[in-house]
C-alpha cells in the first residue's frame, strides 16, 4: 500500500516502553512500525532510536501498551505530545490534571490515568481508538485505574503476553518483541485483506448505492464521491459514505459518529474506520 504523507496510514500506534532493568523509567513514543520502533530502542537496529532509551542501564525496554487505530498520522503525533506532556496538554482540563509541572517523576497509576483522560476527550473519543496491553502488571495497574477516572475505554484489548507469569524469565525483551510482531503482522494482512477487497468490488462490476440508488463510478466518475462498504465478509452492503453517514447521524446530536448498524447485516461498524477505508481507496484509485 501507499506510503504517500497524505494518505491514512495502514498502522499508527503511540506506545509506552517501560524499562526492564529500571521499571520506573518509561518512555513514550509513535510510529508506524512498532516492530523496527522497539529494535531501535532496544539497540538492534544501528541507526535510530531516541536518545533518551539509551541512557545507561534502562535497556533492554519493554512495550507495555500502545493504541492504535489514528486517523492520521497528525493524530497519532498529537496523542503522543499530549500525552509526553500531560501536565500541560490542551486536551486535559486544568481541574482533572494528575500532574502539574515538568519533569515529575510519576509512576505507571499516572501515565495510565493520563492515558484515560486523553482517550476521553472528544477529539480522540471519536476516533475509536483501541489500546492493547502486552504486560501483565501494567494491565492490572489499568484495571485499578487508580484516580478514579470516569470513562471505560470501549475498546481494551489483552495480549496474550499477559497471561504469562514473567518473574522466572530472563529473555523478556526477546519475547515481548514477538508479540508484538505478532500482533502487527496479523492487524496489517487482516485490513489489507478488507481494502483488497473493497478495491476489486469497485474496480470490477458495476455498483449502486443501496441507499440512494445512485450509480457507482469510480473508473469514469471525477467527481468526489467517496464510497463504503460492510466489511463482514458474507456482507454486500455498498453505499455513499455521505449516505450512510445521514443513516448513521439520523436520531443523533453527533457531528461525528461513533459508530452505527450496516442497514443490511445489523452488525455494528465503527465509523473512523469505515471513512480511512474509503479515503484509501479513493487515493489508489484516483491516483492512478
Ligand atoms: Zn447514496
Ligand atoms: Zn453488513
Amino acid at each position: 500500500m501507499s506510503n504517500k504523507p497524505h494518505c491514512v496510514p495502514d498502522f499508527y500506534c503511540c506506545y509506552l516502553l517501560r524499562s526492564i532493568p529500571k521499571p520506573n523509567s518509561f518512555y513514550i513514543g509513535s510510529s508506524p512500525d512498532p516492530v523496527r520502533r522497539l529494535r531501535q530502542h532496544n539497540g538492534a537496529v544501528r541507526r535510530g532510536g531516541a536518545f533518551r532509551t539509551k541512557r545507561t542501564g534502562t535497556r533492554p525496554w519493554k512495550m507495555v501498551c500502545f493504541v492504535y487505530g489514528f486517523t492520521s498520522k497528525i493524530a497519532a503525533l498529537q496523542f503522543e505530545h499530549a500525552w509526553q506532556h500531560s501536565y500541560k496538554t490542551r486536551f486535559i482540563e486544568t481541574d482533572d490534571r494528575l500532574v502539574t509541572k515538568k519533569n515529575t517523576r510519576n509512576g505507571i497509576a499516572t501515565k495510565l490515568g493520563n492515558l484515560r483522560l486523553l482517550l476521553r476527550h472528544p477529539y480522540f473519543d471519536t476516533m475509536n481508538l483501541h489500546i492493547r496491553f502486552f504486560d501483565r502488571l501494567v494491565w492490572e495497574s489499568w484495571e485499578t485505574n487508580k484516580f478514579k477516572i470516569d470513562f471505560k475505554v470501549p475498546a481494551c484489548e489483552v495480549d496474550e503476553a499477559v497471561l504469562t507469569d514473567e518473574s522466572q524469565l530472563d529473555d523478556l525483551n526477546e519475547l515481548n518483541l514477538e508479540r508484538i510482531r505478532a500482533f502487527y503482522d496479523d492487524h496489517i494482512s487482516y485490513e489489507s485483506s478488507i481494502f483488497q477487497r473493497y478495491q476489486d468490488e469497485l474496480t470490477y462490476g458495476e455498483k449502486h448505492c443501496m441507499l440512494c440508488d445512485k450509480k457507482i463510478d469510480y473508473i469514469h466518475d471525477e467527481g468526489t464521491q467517496m464510497v463504503t462498504f460492510c466489511s463482514e465478509d458474507e456482507c454486500n452492503f455498498i453505499s455513499c459514505l455521505s449516505c450512510l453517514y445521514k443513516q448513521f447521524t439520523k436520531n443523533s446530536m453527533e457531528i461525528i459518529p461513533k459508530a452505527g448498524h450496516c442497514p443490511s447485516c445489523h452488525r455494528l461498524l465503527e465509523w473512523s474506520r469505515l471513512v480511512k477505508y474509503s479515503t484509501t481507496i479513493r487515493q489508489n484509485l484516483v491516483d492512478k
